[in-house]
């Protein structure tokens, strides 16, 4: 259990089923986990309406639990309306979340470890390797704070509509943290994201996929597929040397979607790497038969990387080519990089520049 230094279980570990149990054991209206729900999750309240509750929840609330979030915040704006967070922590630690815009809708990237420990070679956030696991408090804490922030300074947007574990960390590294977390973003009376709304992306981190069949809510599924083949996967991301793509493949054919469901393959696309008209064969080839979606990522370059960027016209033919299979195929715009919040550029170190929000 997540306790802070006053002992308290911090109530944003909690799950709407769990803390229903508790007021049902402390004789308390089942109106009251609803109420709190409501207050953070859906309307990201700084403090509950406790004049809405009775005196004696209140005071058994108060006695419980604690309500810190991360916080507070350094904010940073891109000149296109991306946002990134650099959250502290209860111990000093960081971590980014960024709200990405499209049509006055937004979707947030939220981290679930602080650093990685997976070593990916293109990834700044892998070279700093895995200080922690993220709790599920922080993680959703995480979007309680972004919709708090979009609630006062962006006044005419339609919210957070989708949520992706795409930030810092390894999220089937941290399953049970992160399994907590959707629950807690799922449930009806808060948040409410739609099951389809919310996108785990994984490196292929295998005891966490053989444990999704059977633990994980119906969420979406990314796979960073990455390379067709595994020398060069394992290259790229050494895990794969463990875990080897036909396993994960097979692990992830495991996996049962529902009706009118995909799985996300994520491609990073690297300047001469990845990126040839045989790869985009390869890759047609190996995902033909899979409900597949294919989202190019064309590498973001950070301080000290030791890959390139394809050019445009290599990534539009590369894209044409996979797209001859029969699945859709995007190229992910990337966003937010005057401020080095794009994918992979995320890293929990305080830069220089940061301006308080
Ligand atoms: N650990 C998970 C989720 C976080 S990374 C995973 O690896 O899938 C989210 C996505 O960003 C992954 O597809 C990852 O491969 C990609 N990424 C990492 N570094 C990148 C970079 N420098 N440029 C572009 N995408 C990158
Ligand atoms: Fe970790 Fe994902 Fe970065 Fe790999 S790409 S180091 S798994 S965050």
């Amino acid at each position: 259990m997540n306790r802070t230094a006053h002992g308290l279980d911090n109530f944003f570990q909690f799950t709407y089923e769990e803390l229903q149990l508790w007021g049902q054991s402390n004789h308390l209206s089942s109106f009251t986990a609803a109420q709190l729900f409501k207050d953070f999750y859906k309307h990201a309240l700084m403090a509950p309406r406790w004049q809405r509750i009775s005196i004696r929840a209140k005071q058994l609330l108060e006695q419980s639990f604690s309500f810190d979030l991360p916080g507070p915040a350094h904010v940073h704006q891109a000149s296109d309306n991306t946002v990134k967070f650099l959250f502290t922590l209860e111990d000093g630690q960081s971590v980014e979340a960024v709200l990405i815009p499209f049509n006055q809708k937004y979707t947030l990237c939220i981290s679930s470890q602080v650093g990685c420990a997976m070593g990916c070679t293109f990834c700044h956030t892998g070279t700093q390797g895995l200080i922690r696991n993220l709790r599920a408090s922080e993680i959703a804490g995480q979007y309680i704070r972004a919709k708090q922030w979009l609630i006062q300074h962006r006044k005419n947007n339609a919210g957070i509509t989708n949520v992706v574990f795409m930030g810092q960390g390894e999220p089937l590294h941290n399953f049970d943290e992160v399994k907590r977390a959707c629950h807690i973003l799922l449930a009806r009376r808060g948040a409410s994201l739609a099951e389809y709304k919310i996108t785990v992306s994984t490196c292929g981190y295998m005891p966490g996929l053989v444990r999704w069949q059977t633990e994980m809510p119906n969420v979406n599924i990314a796979l960073s597929l990455h390379a067709p083949d595994d020398i060069r996967r394992t290259q790229l991301i050494p895990i794969n040397r463990a875990y080897p793509l036909t396993e994960v493949l097979r692990e992830m054919d495991a996996i049962p979607l529902g009706k009118k469901r995909y799985i996300t393959f994520e491609y990073l696309l690297i300047d001469r790497f990845n990126d040839s008209d045989e790869d985009a064969l390869a890759i047609g080839e190996l995902l033909k038969s899979s409900p597949a979606i294919f989202n190019i990522i064309p590498f973001n370059p950070y301080p000290g990387a030791q890959y390139q960027r394809p050019s445009a016209d290599r990534t539009t033919r590369f894209a044409a080519i996979v797209s001859r299979f029969g699945f859709p195929v995007t190229v992910r715009a990337t966003k937010g990089t005057d401020i080095l919040a794009a994918c992979g550029q995320l890293k929990s170190i305080t830069t220089h520049g940061i301006e308080a929000g």
